[in-house]
């Protein structure tokens, strides 16, 4: 037999209801809290509360009880929330607020309580936007925390995307799907230690699901892939002004080659990360490494600026997400 314990802050002595956890480590959380507020907030206990009084309602400590099939952490915290919102964290970029939020999202998103389930989901989407230039600013951001704070300071993605699939929030996947895609398998946090994850980029794939680490993994093949033909046709783009019997045009092409070359190794072998790649390219154009001509250089960069804009679309159908927009 599970025992019952009152919680210490979410026990009102004036509170008129009384909510049961589900047991865990046979323990029961008993919270005493204000009918009134839940009513008010959620349509869920408002239908519930609306029921009239049978012989069958049970009572503790006096007070009409309700016994929920939720658990006493998320219980603790979704009941926090909705005593003082402020409790919800609002800086952008925390390394704990999936897990400062997760239960007061499943609950809000059970419960129908709109305003704690828009409150944390623009928390979520200032973290993971679905717009580049907010990924942008975003990166700035993080990469002022410096190296190796930005490896090792950013939120975790997959414990974003499990929460999301629990909770229903497609906006945020095309981001965290394409940071995880940054991480390389073995830099998985279940088989790193300590030491080691001072010093790269990690996350807990264990935390997806298989069909999530499916997508994870064609995704980031797509991404690898699309990135090449980008820098082909960069490469073409550049060129096809360059007059053809232009002796100066061989100098151009083989520039240009070898710049393709460097970029293609360094993004395959290093970093995974076209956006950034991409980036990089477009705000130092003037200090580029490209020796091309003037027009052929300017011609190749722009055509990775707009491709980068494209592929940032195209990151739903990448990761096979595009079906759940
Ligand atoms: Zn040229």
């Amino acid at each position: 037999m599970p025992i019952i314990k009152n919680s210490g802050s979410l026990y009102l002595p004036d509170g008129d209801i009384v909510l049961f956890s589900l047991p865990k480590d046979d323990v029961i959380t008993a919270f005493k809290v204000d009918r009134v507020l839940l009513r008010r907030a959620s349509p869920v206990f408002e239908a519930m509360f609306a029921l009239p009084p049978s012989e069958n309602n049970e009572s503790y400590d006096d007070t009409p009880l309700v016994k929920l099939q939720d658990e006493s952490d998320h219980l603790t915290m979704f009941l926090n929330a909705l005593y003082d919102s402020r409790c919800i964290p609002w800086q952008k970029n925390g390394l704990r607020t999936v897990r400062e939020v997760d239960g007061t999202l499943i609950l809000a998103v059970k419960y129908q309580v709109d305003h704690l389930h828009q409150r944390i989901v623009s928390l979520l989407e200032r973290d993971w936007p679905s717009i580049l230039a907010d990924w942008d600013i975003n990166e700035a951001e993080l990469n002022i925390r410096g190296w190796p704070a930005v490896l090792t300071l950013t939120p975790e993605p997959c414990e974003v995307i499990s929460l999301a699939r629990k909770c229903g929030i497609t906006s945020i996947l095309p981001a965290a799907f394409y940071h995880s895609a940054r991480i390389q398998a073995s830099s998985d946090r279940r088989l790193l230690s300590p030491e080691e994850m001072k010093n790269c980029r990690s996350a807990d794939f264990s935390l997806l699901s298989a069909e999530d680490f499916r997508r994870l993994v064609i995704g980031r093949n797509k991404i690898m892939h699309i990135f090449r033909r980008y820098l082909t046709e960069a490469h073409s783009y550049a060129l096809d002004t360059h007059k053809l019997f232009d002796s100066s045009r061989d100098k151009c092409r083989s520039d240009l080659d070898g710049f393709k070359d460097r970029v293609e190794l360094r993004v395959f072998r290093y970093i995974n990360d076209p956006l950034t790649m991409m980036r990089k390219e477009v705000c130092m154009r003037d200090e580029s490494p490209i020796q091309s001509c003037y027009s052929c250089k300017d011609r190749f960069i722009r055509s990775l600026e707009s491709r980068r804009n494209a592929f940032w679309e195209e990151l739903p159908s990448l990761f096979l997400l595009d079906s759940e927009q």
